[in-house]
């Protein structure tokens, strides 16, 4: 029989703010531990909470790039439970009137394994705001408590269970966290604890509508080992229910060093956390003026921006997603290719030369020594048969990147110019059929693929500045002639 699996994600992310949630402490990483606190976010009796409307703001933020309706009227609940992370026993979330409901991301392009990944939109179901906890280090027999994280605004975004492979599972992370950073809602640093998720996943035989017993992995700590687990828990499902096994809902911890998930607790019945609404917080309403004009702050969406890109600078979609996966990359397209002559050029230039360089240095686009204005340029001069793609390559390309000077005044300074005249190409032709008799008379005797060799002698020759298009027939004339 043929299987499917069936997932969904809960995706906790840090929202970058100046302060915490409901007190004025630091929200910053990093910091010595307990220095960022305050008797609000250590949960002291009497302390009242006071909603961060940056926070909020960011999280509708979040809701509108994800295409999600915003609520009009939310409020805060007490999720109760006891754990040392959690100093007041109770966390401040929400529970059934979320700011965001019903949005989706939508995923394709090639996957993570390689195999081409289908256009398709994954839901969200809601986005709602939480109090982060506070961070639990274990020493030996004893632990440690670090409060600075206690209090900072977190949301959870959580997914239909719409996704089917573990590829489409890593491309809605990657789409997420893209859409997140772009709007500047989250840095989405997953080393730094910002992003964290959680995985569902079932199995159910193809073809079947009812879903199967879901399990939840926990402890996943980047997009790869959430691709990594569930590549390992849908085939250990699948062999579990074809022995006849009745899957328990359970929940299970991903171990990254031994590559499986192994049981943590099995889920008995559902948890009784007495949700109640939270008496010392207003509810939040929000008109839809306030909606609208948090709408305007906001950043085109990275797959909307990918599809103009398509279209508006005629690049391909692999080159335009390449290009949008970070904000300042895009705009740094976006800036060389508006106006350019060469798009495709500029993209391709970009892509292959400028991305490869700038990740041997290990440099961020905003480091980048040369212009957009520059890097268009460039592809202009070769385009339009100024210089050759061969000396922009060797020659004006490392010296914008030394100097960051623009490349027609390196051009002219060194005498770059491409060689077009018939008789310049032609001195630098008879030399290389003078010193290569080899490849001539592997040519003469049929062998056609020696003249690209000679080509290649005569633009070494003309040190890269013959055009290559006049060179071959002129070689052709000579060889034949000769
Ligand atoms: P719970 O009440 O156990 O937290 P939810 O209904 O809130 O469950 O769903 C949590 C996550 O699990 C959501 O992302 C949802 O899409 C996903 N999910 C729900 N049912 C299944 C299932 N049978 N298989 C896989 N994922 C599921
Ligand atoms: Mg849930
Ligand atoms: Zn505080």
């Amino acid at each position: 029989m043929q299987y499917e699996a069936v997932i969904g994600l809960e995706v906790h992310c840090q929202v970058k703010t100046q302060s915490k949630m409901f007190c004025g402490c630091a929200n910053r990483f990093g910091a010595e531990p307990n220095t960022l606190t305050c008797p609000v976010c250590l949960g002291y009796p009497g302390s009242l909470p006071v909603a961060n409307a940056e926070a909020v703001r960011k999280i509708v933020a979040a809701g509108l790039m994800c295409g999600c309706t915003i609520s009009k009227f939310s409020k805060f609940d007490r999720k109760n439970y006891f754990y040392p992370d959690m100093p007041k026993n109770y966390q401040i979330t929400q529970f059934d009137l979320p700011f965001c409901l019903g949005g989706q991301i939508p995923v394709g392009g090639k996957g993570f394994s390689g195999q081409p990944l289908p256009e398709k939109k994954i839901g969200i179901t809601r986005i709602h705001m939480e109090e982060d906890v506070a961070k639990l280090t274990h020493l030996g027999k004893a632990s440690a408590v670090d409060y600075n994280r206690a209090g900072v605004p977190l949301m959870e975004i959580v997914s239909e269970p719409d996704m089917r492979t573990p590829d489409e599972a890593y491309a809605y992370l990657t789409a997420l966290k893209q859409v997140l950073e772009y709007a500047g809602i989250s840095e989405c640093d997953m080393e730094k604890g910002q992003m964290r998720c959680d995985v569902n996943v079932s199995v159910r035989p193809l073809g079947r509508a009812e879903f199967g017993t879901k399990i939840e992995i926990k402890n996943l700590n980047s997009f790869r080992s959430v691709h990594r687990s569930l590549c390992h828990e849908i085939p250990r499902q699948i062999e579990a229910v074809e022995a006849g096994e009745k899957l328990r809902q359970e929940t299970r911890r991903w171990d990254d060093a031994l590559g499986v998930t192994i049981v943590m607790r099995v889920k008995e019945h559902a948890h009784d956390y007495r949700y109640f609404p939270e008496p010392d917080l207003m509810p939040v309403t929000h008109t839809d003026e306030q909606i609208e004009k948090i709408r305007a702050t906001l950043p085109e969406v990275p797959f909307v921006r990918r599809d103009r890109f398509v279209t508006e600078y005629g690049i391909t979609p692999y080159d335009a997603h390449v290009l949008t996966l970070e904000k300042p990359l895009a705009d740094y397209y976006e800036a060389a290719a508006r106006g350019s002559a060469n798009p495709k050029q500029v993209a391709n230039w970009i892509i292959t030369e400028l991305l490869r360089v700038l990740g041997e240095r290990g440099l961020t686009i905003r480091e980048c020594p040369v212009t957009p204005a520059h890097m268009a340029e460039l592809a202009g001069l070769v385009g339009g048969g100024t210089i050759t793609g061969s000396v922009a390559k060797s020659t004006v390309f490392p010296a914008m990147l030394e100097s960051g000077r623009a490349p027609s005044e390196i051009v002219k300074e060194k005498g770059l110019e491409q060689v077009n005249d018939d008789s310049a190409i032609e001195g630098f032709v008879t030399q290389a059929i003078a010193a290569n008799p080899k490849a001539v008379e592997e040519y003469r005797a049929g062998k056609a693929a020696s003249i690209q060799f000679l080509v290649g002698q005569v633009m070494k020759l003309s040190r890269g500045k013959a055009n290559p298009q006049a060179a071959l027939p002129l070689l052709k004339k000579q060889l034949d002639a000769g």
